[in-house]
């Protein structure tokens, strides 16, 4: 994910820490957190519910489990729905 202030990748244990707490972006040195982003909660929605829908009888037709899948979307769900936001450092 990158940096909302200046678009630089940032390292995956960096964000992983900004769930609890604003972290520096390497490059500018500005804070961010990671969060939820409601607007494409509300885009996404749709599409995931949908390949729910559509695909649970070709899930069947292979034998993987409907929770499985189910499980997995949920995860893309909320990973797609994870951005970094600006966040002032304590
Ligand atoms: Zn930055």
């Amino acid at each position: 994910m990158k940096c909302p202030h200046c678009d630089t990748k940032q390292a995956f244990s960096s964000i992983k820490k900004s769930l609890r707490k604003a972290q520096a972006c390497e490059k500018c040195k500005e804070g961010y957190v990671l969060t939820l982003s409601v607007s494409r909660m509300f885009l996404l929605i749709l599409p995931a519910a949908a390949s729910l829908l559509v695909i649970r009888p070709v899930n069947l037709h292979w034998g993987i489990s409907p929770l499985a899948f189910t499980a997995l979307v949920s995860v893309l769900y909320i990973m797609s729905c994870l951005t970094l936001v600006k966040r002032a450092l304590n």
